[in-house]
C-alpha cells in the first residue's frame, strides 16, 4: 500500500521536477507534489504544511540555503532534503549546518526513496523529543513556580565550606539579603547562629533522625536586624561535582516561635500563681485552725459559764459566734480536703472500686439512714488511682446526692461504670432536685453555691476538690441534670493514668 505524502519542490527545470514526482510513486509514495521556483510561492506554499522539502541547491531565482533559511526562521520542523547537479564538499557541510537532513545527487535519485523515508523518520523522532522537552520543560517550569513562590526556601548547602549553593529567590524577600549576599562565602557562618550548635556535624545525635537527615532550627538576623527563626529540614546527599551537600527547606516560624514563648510563660504564670495558691490555700487553712480552735474553746467556756447569767442579748451573741465558729471550722475543713488533693504527692496503685464504694457508703452510713436513701452500684471494675483520693471523689458525690435530695421522694442513688476506648466512665445519678443547665460549669468552681446556706450546709468546696481529683487522674468530670427529677455526675479515668502535678 502506498504512503500519501505532501512534498514541496523546489525546483525550475519542469523534466527535474518529473523526475522527481516519478522517483517518489516509485519508491511507494502516492505523493501530491507542489513544484515552487521563487522565495514568494515558497513562502506561501510553506504555510500548508508540507511532509517534506526536496530543492534544488541552486535554481537561478531562489537557492536551497536560503530556503533552509526561511524554514528555520518559520520555526517549522520540515524534512528537507537538498537535489544538486554536482555536489562539492563545501556545498553539503553547509547545508547540512543548516538543518538540512540529507542530500541527494541528481543522477542517483533512485536513492530518492530510502532517503526520504530516513528523513520523515528522522524528523518524526525529533518532533517526538521536541514535544517531550517541552513537556518536561514546561514541568519545570511548573515546579520552580511552585517552590519558589511559596515561604518555604528551597536550599542547598555545601556542607564542608557551608556556603550556599541554590537558595530559593523567596528568600531575598522573607529575609532581605540580595541572592549574591546568600551565596557569598562565609555567609552562613556570620548569619546563622544554630539553636544547637551540633545539628550540622552531628546528625546521628539527633534521635529519630537518621544518619542522612537533618531537622532543626537556628535565628538570623534578617538585613533590617530582625531576628527571623527559621526550621530547616534536609538530606545530606553528593552533589554532581562530588561534594556534601544539604538539601532542603527552610521555612520561617517566628510567629510560631512567638506563640509558643508565650505560651511557656503563660504557663509558667499560671504554674506559679496554682503553686501560690495552693501553698496559701493550705498555710491559711492550717494557720487558721489554730486560733479558730482557742476562739471555739473559749466562746464554749463562755457558753457554759455565763449562759443566763448576763442578759438575753449576750446569750444571742454568744450563740453566733459559736455558730460562726461552727461554720468557719467547717469551711477551713474542706479548703484543706481541697489543697491537699493538690498538694500531697499522689500514690497510684491498683484499686478495686467495689471496696472503695464499700468505704464511701460505710463513712456516710448516718446521713443515708437519715434520708433513708439507696445505693446501688453496678459491678465495680479494678483501676488504677489513688485510693483514697477516689475515695473521697465517690463519697463527695454520693454525699452530694443525699443532701440535694427531693422533699417528694425517697432518694435513691446509682453508681454506673462503662468500659470506654482507653478509659472507664463512671456516673453517679439520684433522683434529687437536680440543677438547671446554666450552672452545669460552675457548680465545679470553688465556693460556688446555687442555695442559701440555711437551706442546704456546705462550703461550695466539694466539686471542686472532685474536679481537682479527676483532672489529677488525667480524667474529666461532668453533669447532666433535669431539674426537678435529678442528676447524673460523670466523670472518667483513663485505664491507664498518670497524674497531672
Ligand atoms: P456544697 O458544699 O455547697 O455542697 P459542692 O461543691 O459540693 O458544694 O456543690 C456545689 C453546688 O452544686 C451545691 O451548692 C449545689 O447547689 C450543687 N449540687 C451539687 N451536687 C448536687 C446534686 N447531686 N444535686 C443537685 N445539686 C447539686
Amino acid at each position: 500500500m502506498s504512503e500519501t505524502l505532501t512534498a514541496l519542490i523546489v525546483e525550475d527545470n519542469p523534466s527535474d521536477f518529473e523526475l522527481i514526482v516519478h522517483e517518489l510513486h516509485r519508491s511507494g509514495y502516492a505523493a501530491r507534489c507542489q513544484r515552487v521556483e521563487r522565495e514568494e510561492e515558497y513562502r506561501a506554499a510553506l504555510q500548508t504544511g508540507p511532509d517534506i522539502i526536496l530543492a534544488d541547491y541552486s535554481t537561478p531565482s531562489f537557492s536551497a540555503p536560503e530556503a533552509l533559511k526561511l524554514l528555520s526562521e518559520s520555526g517549522m520542523e520540515i524534512p528537507f532534503i537538498v537535489l544538486t547537479g554536482t555536489a562539492t564538499e563545501e556545498t553539503v557541510v553547509e547545508c547540512m549546518k543548516k538543518g538540512a537532513a540529507d542530500y541527494l545527487l541528481k543522477d542517483r535519485l533512485v536513492r530518492l526513496g530510502p532517503a526520504v523515508s530516513r528523513a520523515l523518520e528522522e524528523g518524526e523522532l525529533r518532533r517526538q523529543q521536541g514535544q517531550t522537552e517541552a513537556a518536561l520543560r514546561k514541568s519545570n517550569e511548573r515546579f520552580q513556580h511552585l517552590v519558589e513562590t511559596t515561604k518555604v526556601i528551597p536550599c542547598e548547602l555545601d556542607l564542608a565550606t557551608r556556603q550556599f549553593t541554590y537558595v530559593g529567590p523567596q528568600a531575598v524577600t522573607m529575609l532581605g539579603y540580595c541572592l549574591e549576599e546568600w551565596y557569598k562565602e562565609g555567609f552562613w557562618d556570620a548569619h546563622v547562629v544554630l539553636r544547637d550548635p551540633k545539628a550540622l556535624t552531628t546528625p546521628e545525635s539527633n534521635l529519630n533522625v537518621s544518619a542522612t537527615d537533618h531537622d532543626f532550627t537556628c535565628r538570623m538576623l534578617s538585613k533590617e536586624g530582625r531576628a527571623i527563626h527559621l526550621h530547616c529540614v534536609g538530606r545530606r546527599m553528593s552533589s554532581h561535582s562530588g561534594a556534601t551537600i544539604l538539601r532542603g527547606f527552610m521555612m520561617d516560624i517566628t510567629e510560631l516561635r512567638a506563640m509558643e514563648d508565650a505560651l511557656a510563660r503563660h504557663a509558667e504564670d499560671l504554674a506559679r500563681s496554682n503553686a501560690e495558691l495552693q501553698q496559701f490555700a493550705s498555710v491559711a487553712s492550717h494557720d487558721l485552725q489554730e486560733p479558730l480552735r482557742m476562739v471555739s474553746f473559749y466562746t464554749q467556756l463562755l457558753a457554759k459559764r455565763y449562759q443566763g447569767k448576763l442578759d438575753a442579748d449576750a446569750d444571742e451573741f454568744i450563740g453566733y459566734v459559736l455558730e460562726g465558729a461552727k461554720r468557719m471550722a467547717h469551711l477551713i475543713k474542706h479548703l484543706l480536703e481541697y489543697s491537699r488533693v493538690s498538694a500531697r504527692k499522689p500514690e497510684l496503685a491498683p484499686i478495686d472500686c467495689e471496696e472503695i464504694f464499700r468505704l464511701s457508703v460505710e463513712n456516710l452510713k448516718v446521713a443515708l439512714t437519715e434520708a433513708n436513701a439507696t445505693v446501688t452500684h453496678d459491678p465495680l471494675p479494678s483501676i488504677t488511682g489513688d485510693a483514697s483520693q477516689l475515695g473521697q471523689l465517690l463519697q463527695n458525690l454520693i454525699g452530694n446526692a443525699i443532701k440535694y435530695r427531693s422533699p417528694e421522694r425517697l432518694p435513691k442513688i446509682h453508681v454506673s461504670v462503662q468500659e470506654k476506648p482507653g478509659e472507664w466512665l463512671f456516673a453517679v445519678s439520684d433522683n434529687g432536685i437536680g440543677i438547671e443547665p446554666q450552672y452545669f460549669e460552675t457548680i465545679f468552681v470553688i465556693f460556688q453555691q446555687l442555695h442559701g446556706r440555711n437551706k442546704y450546709p456546705g462550703s461550695g468546696v466539694g466539686l471542686a476538690t472532685c474536679r481537682r481529683i479527676v483532672e489529677r487522674h488525667r480524667g474529666r468530670i461532668w453533669v447532666d441534670s433535669k431539674p426537678g427529677e435529678g442528676s447524673m455526675f460523670y466523670f472518667t479515668i483513663p485505664r491507664s493514668c498518670e497524674y497531672v502535678e
